[in-house]
């Protein structure tokens, strides 16, 4: 099926604000709500349809990269795109109330509820795991070719004596005597206009459906226990400080078998004893000696993929920019790779022996040492562009 556009999934302009979008939402949840339309599977389908749309403009980084992509822009699948908050297929019901939950009234986040897990009538509540986060430390060698690293987690895992139930042994769970299973309560409260129906939350069972009879003794009823996961995040490449992968699934279980929180990676730059990093472009202050720029010569680079030689013309001035294409870094979207720049300096000798002294005394006696205006022309105009 070809995809819609997310704007016009909401119904909103190209332009809506934050506010906007949710309200926008909000009203096609409500509309599509699965509660509204048991067993209606176009409901369902415009029900995901708005989540989709709602997960990636409600998200800063994801609605621009839609702007300028289009729906390409949002694929998990293509090349180094997997945990760069991707968006692979569709949602499953589970996924849109743990991670909108919020917006239909649920609570959500650190050990909340992730809101109505089901659909089809059920209203069952299930416990949302909370987000781990890791930091990684990454090279430019690392940032420019992607990598893959390893992660020894300590995380909620489920209980493997439970298996994750939070009960002891099989007749441990019981279908909650409140509610019967269905995790609310219908309440009828007297008001001036007559009897009122409310619907809340089972104050027995706390909304997830059942109660546990006998706890597990590993556990103590909660389903989860402190323990331990290696997982493997593959970095795509050009990442940069400050960026955030999110791995869906991999934080913290939830109690009871609940939906598992995100892991959350913080991507750190080390900072390169040589190269300095300007978005995609490296820059290499290049100190050369004054023989070497009067003559002309050949040079040593340092590159992220080793040494270069490079060729000095003669007469080559201090301020003078040299431009290695592609030796940069590539761009996280893909879409092209930065260069190298070449920043040249002059050394100046800071002591001096006798031969020296005297040759360099000669030399200043020639006019052709003392700069001409053109060449101060350029140089003073060079100077300045480095610090625009
Ligand atoms: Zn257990
Ligand atoms: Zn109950």
């Amino acid at each position: 099926m070809e995809k819609r556009d997310y704007y016009e999934v909401l119904g909103v302009a190209k332009n809506a604000s934050a506010d906007e979008i949710k309200k926008a939402y909000r009203k096609k949840a409500i509309q599509y709500h699965p509660d509204r339309n048991p067993g209606d599977k176009e409901a369902e389908e415009k029900f995901k349809e708005a989540a989709e749309a709602y997960d990636v403009l409600s998200n800063p980084d994801k609605r621009a990269r839609y702007d300028q992509f289009g729906h390409a822009g949002m694929s998990g699948a293509a090349g180094n795109g997997g945990p760069f908050g991707g968006f692979s297929g569709g949602m499953s019901m589970d996924d849109i109330f743990s991670m909108f939950g919020d917006i239909f009234g649920g609570h959500g986040g650190f050990g909340g509820f992730g809101g109505f897990g089901g659909g089809g009538g059920t209203q069952q509540r299930r416990f949302r795991g909370s987000d781990l986060r890791v930091k990684v430390k990454l090279t430019l060698k690392e940032i420019s070719t992607g990598v893959e690293k390893k992660f020894k987690l300590k995380k909620y895992v489920p209980c493997p004596h439970c298996h994750g139930s939070g009960a002891e042994g099989n007749s441990g769970v019981e279908t909650c005597p409140t509610c019967k299973g269905s995790g609310s309560v219908i309440r009828n409260q007297q008001t001036i206009l007559g009897t009122m129906q409310t619907r809340t939350t089972c104050p027995t069972c706390g909304g997830e459906g059942h109660i546990i009879k006998n706890k597990c003794k590993e556990c103590g009823g909660e389903g989860i226990v402190y323990g331990e996961e290696v997982v493997t995040v593959k970095i795509p490449q050009g990442v940069s400080e400050g960026m955030q992968l999110s791995m869906s699934g991999k934080g913290n279980a939830g109690k009871h078998n609940g939906v598992p929180g995100d892991l959350l990676i913080l991507i750190e730059e080390e900072a390169d004893k040589e190269l300095i990093r300007d978005e995609n472009d490296l820059i290499y202050n290049l100190l050369l000696s004054f023989p070497t720029a009067a003559l002309g010569g050949t040079v040593e680079i340092p590159t992220i993929d080793g040494r270069v030689k490079v060729k000095i013309e003669p007469g080559t001035q201090p301020g003078k920019v040299l431009r290695l294409r592609n030796k940069g870094l590539p761009s996280v979207n893909g879409y092209g790779t930065g260069d190298l720049l070449v920043n040249v300096s002059i050394y100046v000798p800071e002591t001096l022996n006798k031969d020296e002294k005297k040759a360099l005394e000669e030399m200043d006696k020639s006019d052709n040492f003392k700069p001409n205006t053109s060449i101060k022309e350029k140089i003073f105009r060079k100077f300045k562009t480095l610090f625009e």
